[in-house]
């Protein structure tokens, strides 16, 4: 009788959610199609991928991997390993898939000013209205 080599769970274990599936020893996002087990339950596996795969695969050194070799993840893109960082200021920065960096919107505050740093008036007026919400401090 199968048995899940990390539960120890066997199919007359599971409820009608959890049934064994493909575990890929290493990530399929890393261009893995052959090295499987199906010796693990869907919990079991759907753990590893949340704890394990999705930590491992998106460390920024992986990403910068398999950017490199052009290994697509599971949405089918290529990930950007330079997506975000900071500029000489600090200040947030993400960078789109045409390496066309922007800032981050952000609020600076310092004393009783408070700078803002938004795409839009519409999203300026969104952050003001929830540093003030946090803040305590009334709209008007
Ligand atoms: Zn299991």
């Amino acid at each position: 009788m199968k048995k899940c080599i990390f539960c120890g769970k066997t199919e007359t274990d599971f409820d009608k959610n959890n049934i064994f599936t493909e575990e890929h020893i290493i990530p399929q996002s890393l261009g893995n199609e052959t090295l499987k087990l199906f010796n693990v339950c869907k919990r079991c596996n759907s753990g590893l991928g949340t704890y394990v795969d999705n930590y491992f695969v998106n460390n920024m050194f992986v990403k910068m991997i398999r950017q490199n070799l052009g290994l697509k993840g599971q949405s089918g893109v290529i990930p950007n390993a330079f997506t975000e960082g900071k500029n000489k200021d600090g200040h947030r920065i993400r960078v789109d898939e045409n390496f066309h960096p922007t800032l981050v919107p952000h609020i600076e505050q310092s004393g009783n000013t408070i700078k803002i740093n938004a795409p839009s008036k519409k999203t300026a007026k969104k952050m003001i209205q929830k540093k003030f919400s946090r803040l305590n401090i009334p709209e008007k």
